[in-house]
């Protein structure tokens, strides 16, 4: 059996002294998680307000999901866009994806102003699909962002698949037919059930190794604004009308705000003294899943390379009223590795099953891998990817990470609607390094005091809950509180 041993933190060194709480201490923001959206939330409110911020972490920097996930840089919402314009119009579903998309450019410019040296490379990646009606779903999340002026992804569809007389006549516009090869040379399968991809910009990073880069950048630069706390859990947060007093060890935090990064996970209660009881709520809001992953070294022989493999058709994805019972998919990536210095490789990673927690509480780190999510992982190898060994496959790296759901699968971003003093920017919902980034953008402009307009991360709509009331009734929720 082995023990959850994540590559991105084998190669994260850390030369700076850990600090922990030593004592009462008074800031205007306190930001709680130090994983990709605490760090991210503290960098732009330490940019663009004057605030000071302390950001507590309970365990270390990246210790979390960014410690734990697959590194693939993409956009993407563990839901269908035409789902999300459903519920809540095409103009808030347009702004979200177009916000999120936009996160890019976020990270290229933070990677410019900090003088990152945290590799990341950016290419095209592609999603391939084996059933023709599930491509028809993506046509018409293509179709509503077309008629929203935004960009589309482009779709390939193989000319001998079976079927097509099931596309609509009006999608003709938004795919190319291709031969079957360049579909299954695209996705590097010789999988002949895949029949369609589609493309878009993806990169990789090691987003351990890069938000400890950034947590250097923000200590030095910001030094007397900026203060870090590791190995400091936060038990309790008090709610008062205009300060939070937070509770760790045998200290209290005093702060104007408190922003919660912590993925989702309740180890603590919050009391609100200043309104309605937040507890239960907030408790009950973020379901847990434990995502599995697996890598090996190879040869430094071929580009970097993100790949996704939906086996799914449109009734797996129509049939589950919650996106968090939907059937996962697989997701893969090959990039460049250092396993000691100078010794490179490339490093294939893949990520896919998953296991639903009861209980989030329950998840340990340190907790064994399950060779059930081994033997799936080596299956869809031998299956799939053209390039993987013949024989069996020597993984030197397995591990899993806590991935957080909320009721609607998108990130919570925001002020709590029964007290503004608490702020949130978690939920992991699957995918959600650019969703972080976008977040603590997000968290900065609301603290500068900016008024923004009514979005689908805001807290509100995720306590209205998914589906519940007509999308009228939803959007004057959201924009009302
Ligand atoms: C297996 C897997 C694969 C993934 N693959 C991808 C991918 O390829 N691309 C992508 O974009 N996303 C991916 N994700 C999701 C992505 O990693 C997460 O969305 C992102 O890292 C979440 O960052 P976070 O800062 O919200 O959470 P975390 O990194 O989990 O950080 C939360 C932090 O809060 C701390 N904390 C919690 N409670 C307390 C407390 N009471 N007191 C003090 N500290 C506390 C925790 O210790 C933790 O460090 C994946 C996730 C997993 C698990």
């Amino acid at each position: 059996m082995m023990p959850n041993n994540s590559p991105w933190l084998h190669q994260l060194t850390v030369t700076r002294p850990i600090d922990t709480l030593q004592s009462d201490i008074a800031t205007d923001v306190a930001i709680v998680g130090a994983g990709i959206a605490g760090v991210m939330t503290a960098y732009f409110t330490l940019k663009n307000t004057d605030k000071q911020v302390l950001l507590i972490e309970g365990s270390r920097v990246a210790h979390g999901a960014t410690g734990h996930n697959a590194g693939q840089i993409v956009f993407e919402f563990e839901r269908e866009f035409y789902s999300l314009v459903e519920e809540y119009g095409l103009s808030m579903a347009a702004d979200a994806e177009n916000s999120v998309r936009g996160a890019w450019i976020l990270l290229e410019e933070l990677y410019q102003e900090a003088k990152l040296t945290t590799p990341m490379s950016s290419f095209m990646g592609y999603n391939g699909f084996t059933d023709i009606e599930r491509v028809v779903e993506e046509l018409k999340n293509n179709a509503l962002r077309k008629e929203a002026g935004m960009q589309i992804f482009q779709v390939y569809i193989s000319e001998e698949a079976s079927d097509l007389d099931l596309i609509p006549k009006e999608y003709r516009e938004l795919y190319n037919l291709v031969p079957h090869t360049d579909v299954l040379s695209l996705l590097e399968t010789h999988d002949k059930r895949y029949i369609a991809v589609m493309s878009e910009k993806k990169g990789c990073v090691n987003a351990a190794v890069l938000i400890e880069e950034i947590v250097g950048y923000l200590l030095s630069t910001f030094k007397g604004r900026f203060v870090l706390c590791e190995e400091t859990h936060i038990k309790e947060v008090v709610l008062e009308k205009d300060l939070a007093i937070l509770r760790a060890k045998e200290y209290s935090i005093t702060a104007d705000k408190v922003v919660l990064c912590t993925n989702g996970f309740e180890k603590f209660s919050i009391i609100n003294n200043a309104g309605a009881d937040i507890d239960t709520k907030f408790h009950h809001m973020v379901r847990g899943k434990v995502g599995y992953m697996a890598g090996y070294l190879e040869e430094l022989k071929h580009p970097p390379i993100a790949l996704a493999f939906y086996d799914q058709t449109a009734e797996d994805v129509e049939s589950v009223e919650d996106p968090y019972d939907q059937k996962p998919y697989i997701y893969m990536t090959r990039r460049p590795y250092e396993l000691e210095k100078n010794e490179k490789h490339n490093l294939i990673c893949v990520g896919g099953p998953d296991r639903s927690l009861d209980d989030t509480t329950e998840y340990a780190t340190e907790a064994e891998y399950s060779e059930e999510a081994t033997t799936e992982i080596s299956d869809f190898l031998h299956t799939t990817y053209k390039n993987a060994p013949k024989d069996d496959i020597d993984f030197k790296f397995k591990w899993h990470g806590l991935m957080g759901y909320t009721p609607t699968s998108i990130r919570v971003v925001g002020e709590e609607p029964k007290n503004k003093v608490l702020m949130y920017n978690l939920g992991c919902n699957g995918v959600g390094i650019l969703t972080s980034i976008y977040g603590g953008k997000r968290i900065a402009d609301i603290l500068s005091g900016a008024v923004l307009a009514p979005s689908l991360f805001d807290p509100r709509a995720v306590y209205f809950g998914a589906k519940t009331l007509s999308r009228k009734k939803r959007i004057r929720n959201i924009a009302t509180g």
